[in-house]
Order: C-alpha cells, then sequence, then structure tokens
C-alpha cells in the first residue's frame, strides 16, 4: 500500500478529516482537484480587493469552529448582528438587542417587529436557544422551513420584511422548502455568536487547517476513478494510480455520483457580485435586505448586499468602497445582467452606481446541499468495505456540517484502521 488513508477533496471536510488521521499517526494522501485548498472557501485577491468566491461569514460560535480552528490567528472582523431592511417607505436597522444595545430600543418599536411576531419567534427558535437541537439519525416532527413558522404563528412583518429574506440568502434558498430543523440550528448559532470575515479573506480558514498538515496536498490532481480491491482501494489520477487501504471521498455534493456509487444531493446556489462604489455609503456593518417588494421579498434580483469594507476594512485598499450584492439562482433573475444589479442597488442604497465598478463576479450552483426534511443530521459515511463519504451533505450544509463531517470520517477511518 502506498498510504493508509487518501482523501479526496481539500475542503473542510476533506481537510479537518486529513489532519486528524495525521495527528494520530496514519499516512494520508490528499488529492485535490482546485489549485488551492478549500473548496467552497475561496478568496480572490483582485487590485487589492479581497473578493470571496460567493459572498460568506464566519460564525465563531460554530461549536466545530472553537473546538478546532484557531479564531484569533484569523483576526476576525465582526458584521453587526441584525440587519438594514429596505421598504418603499425608508430603510430601518433592525439589531440584536443584547448585542447593539443603543439600537435595542428602536428595534423593539419598530413597525416590522411586531409584538405577535416576537412571540411567535420566541415559540419557534426559544427551545433550540436553550438547549442546542440534536436530530438524532432523523431529525422528529421536522417540517419544511415555511410550514414551522406558519404553524408557530410567524405570519407578520417580521417574518416578510426580514426573516425570509434573510434566511433566503443565507440559504440560497427562496423556496422555504428546507428543513426547519436545520435552519433552527443555523439561527440559533446566528443568535449567540457574531459573524464576520478573516482578515485575509475567507480562504484564510482553509489554509490555517492545511498549515496544520504534515504532508503537502497534491493539487490540480482530480481522481478520476476510484476502484475497491481485495485489501483496499486504487484511485487513479490523470498520471498516477495510488493505492490505500481506505479512501475518505470529500468531495461537494455535485461530485459524489462521479465516483461513487451513491446519488449526488440535490443542491441550490447563488451569484455574488463584489463591486467597487465611488464613495462611502451608508449602510454601515449591516446587511442590507430588500423587502419593497409586492408582499416581501425584494423588488429586484438582489435579495442581500453589505458594504463589506465598512464591516471588513481589509477587504478593500485603504479609502475604497467595497460591495456585494447576491441574487439567488432560484429565481428567474438569478442570472440578472450587471446593469440589472447596479439598478437595483442605485435604489437600494438611495445613490447613483453609474461609477461603480465590477471588480467579479461568482455564480455558484452548488452553494449549498438542499437539505429537505426530514433532517438526517449524520448520515452514515461508510459506503463501501474500504470507502468512506464526508462533506457537508453528510451532515448539515455549512462549515459546522463541513467539520463536523471530515472530523466524524477521520474516526471511522481509525478505528477501521486499528481493526488491521
Ligand atoms: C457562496 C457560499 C456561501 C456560503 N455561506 C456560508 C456561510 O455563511 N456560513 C456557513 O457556515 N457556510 C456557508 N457556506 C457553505 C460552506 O462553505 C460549505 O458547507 C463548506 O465549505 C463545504 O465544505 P466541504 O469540504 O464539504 O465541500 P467543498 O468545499 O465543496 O470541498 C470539496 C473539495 O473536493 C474537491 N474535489 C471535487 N471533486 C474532486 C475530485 N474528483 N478529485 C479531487 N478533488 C475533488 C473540490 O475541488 C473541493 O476542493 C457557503 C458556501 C458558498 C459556496
Amino acid at each position: 500500500m502506498d498510504t493508509d488513508v487518501i482523501v479526496i477533496g481539500a475542503g473542510l471536510a476533506g481537510l479537518q478529516c486529513a489532519r486528524r488521521l495525521q495527528s494520530r499517526g496514519h499516512d494520508v494522501t490528499v488529492l485535490e482537484a482546485g489549485d488551492a485548498v478549500g473548496g467552497r472557501v475561496r478568496t480572490d485577491l483582485i487590485d487589492g480587493f479581497r473578493c470571496d468566491r460567493g459572498f460568506q461569514v464566519l460564525n465563531p460560535a460554530y461549536p466545530a469552529v472553537r473546538e478546532w480552528i484557531d479564531v484569533s490567528a484569523l483576526k476576525m472582523q465582526k458584521f453587526g448582528v441584525g440587519a438594514v431592511v429596505n421598504t418603499a417607505e425608508g430603510t430601518s436597522t433592525l439589531a440584536h438587542p443584547l448585542r447593539h444595545p443603543d439600537r435595542a430600543l428602536a428595534t423593539l418599536r419598530s413597525k416590522h417587529v411586531p409584538v405577535s411576531d416576537v412571540l411567535a419567534l420566541i415559540r419557534w427558535i426559544g427551545p433550540a436557544l436553550l438547549r442546542e437541537p440534536r436530530a438524532g439519525k432523523t431529525a422528529p416532527h421536522d417540517q419544511m422551513l415555511s410550514t414551522s413558522l406558519d404553524r408557530a404563528g410567524l405570519t407578520g412583518r417580521l417574518r416578510r420584511d426580514l426573516l425570509d429574506t434573510f434566511l433566503a440568502g443565507v440559504l440560497a434558498d427562496s423556496s422555504g422548502g428546507k428543513s426547519a430543523h436545520y435552519v433552527r440550528q443555523l439561527v440559533r448559532w446566528f443568535a449567540l455568536g457574531v459573524p464576520g470575515l478573516p482578515q485575509s479573506g475567507m480562504q484564510a480558514l482553509p489554509e490555517q487547517m492545511f498549515g496544520s498538515l504534515t504532508d503537502p496536498v497534491r493539487l490540480n490532481t482530480p481522481a478520476r476513478k476510484l476502484k475497491e480491491t481485495a485489501d483496499g482501494v486504487e484511485v487513479t489520477t490523470d498520471n498516477e494510480v495510488f493505492r490505500s487501504r481506505l479512501v475518505v471521498v470529500a468531495v461537494g455534493p455535485q461530485h459524489v455520483a462521479e465516483l461513487t456509487d451513491q446519488p449526488s444531493p440535490k443542491t441550490h446556489g447563488l451569484t455574488t457580485w463584489w463591486f467597487r462604489a465611488s464613495e462611502p455609503l451608508e449602510a454601515g456593518k449591516f446587511l442590507m435586505l430588500d423587502a419593497a417588494g409586492d408582499g416581501g421579498g425584494p423588488a429586484g434580483p438582489v435579495w442581500n448586499t453589505a458594504v463589506i469594507s465598512e464591516a471588513a476594512p481589509s477587504y478593500a485598499p485603504s479609502g475604497e468602497h467595497l460591495v456585494q450584492a447576491t441574487t439567488l439562482l432560484d429565481r428567474p433573475d438569478g442570472l440578472a445582467e450587471e446593469s440589472a444589479v447596479k439598478r437595483d442597488l442605485a435604489r437600494l442604497y438611495r445613490t447613483s452606481t453609474t461609477d461603480w465598478e465590477v471588480i467579479t463576479h461568482h455564480v455558484v450552483p452548488h452553494t449549498l446541499p438542499a437539505q429537505p426534511p426530514p433532517l438526517i443530521e449524520r448520515r452514515q459515511q461508510r459506503i463501501g468495505d474500504h470507502t468512506l463519504l464526508a462533506g457537508d451533505h453528510r451532515d448539515t450544509g455549512s462549515i459546522q456540517g463541513a467539520l463536523v463531517s471530515g472530523d466524524r470520517a477521520a474516526r471511522s477511518a481509525t478505528e477501521f484502521l486499528a481493526r488491521g
């Protein structure tokens, strides 16, 4: 055998799996199709602007991040916990009352926050806030997100102007069809943490993990074929055949069926536009949500936008302003043209965007696994005598889920190798 374990894919799941196995003394070869580690967590540095490949944030409240990541080394830059809501009547900032006590009164008195909705929100998320919800094999009584919000009585403006739009952007899914159990977990972590961006971009997260590997990752090396043999596996790449006792397939959901006999889980996607704005903007460190559409939701293609350089100054050269705008691929205008997106941003920021320049634009069709109810939080990873499957699609679609999945696979691999 060339090695104990081959890990295919150097996203967060593959990296966590490899470093856990190496720390236990196992020989691990990591094969990565891309030109760097990180998978869905990559950052492009363009003319001094840091543009993540799809707007995303790191929530330090994730238990896996607290346990396995040196967050202080990432030098996090924090967003405001809340959102600026845009309606035809104007914009208002709704902020987490405990994180932003100076805004608590205004938030609680806002027309977007009726008391009946606050009570319904407490009914919906309260138990999850008190104790981390565990799905076990299958979440009991799980429902579609939209159904569970309806059943909790969360049907007023807080839902229409804030929650639905915020969650659609976070989940890359405007249908409300995701598992309510999964979304409750995410909302719990949002309530407990202050999400932010590392000083050198989201890619600093996988790079930190990569830095603790003892052996290099083979970049630009896609696995083309995987075959189980009597005593292990053979993984064929363009130039070599690798042999090991076990393989961990840690590819993204869209690639699962290329290497295994398992179906590729369905996914949802979004696009992120990155603009250089010509002047300072007033949205501050909060995400802006558009609720100016008829019956709620956005009136244009942009579901959320943020002046990233306000929250994360290192993302732009000094004196410059970086704005992200997110559209959803499950909407007819998900692939709106630059001119339409700029027009929409002019409406949202109430300023001219004519001089704004596009820095780059990322279309990410496989942002997150679909995860409809019932949530199966710890999916079976063993799919062959010598093959394990890892990735966010085996746990929960998130940085948390990817890390847990990689770690779980490492534990199973260690048990397997110990059996001799
Ligand atoms: C735009 C966007 C926004 C997001 N926002 C958030 C957020 O705010 N908060 C949050 O918690 N999560 C967010 N996520 C989700 C989070 O980034 C993912 O859940 C996580 O990164 C998934 O990691 P993974 O290792 O499971 O998969 P991936 O990152 O997809 O890694 C799989 C790796 O396998 C490699 N690979 C594929 N096929 C092969 C092959 N044949 N051979 C070798 N290598 C192969 C790929 O190149 C890739 O590097 C977001 C994701 C995106 C894209």
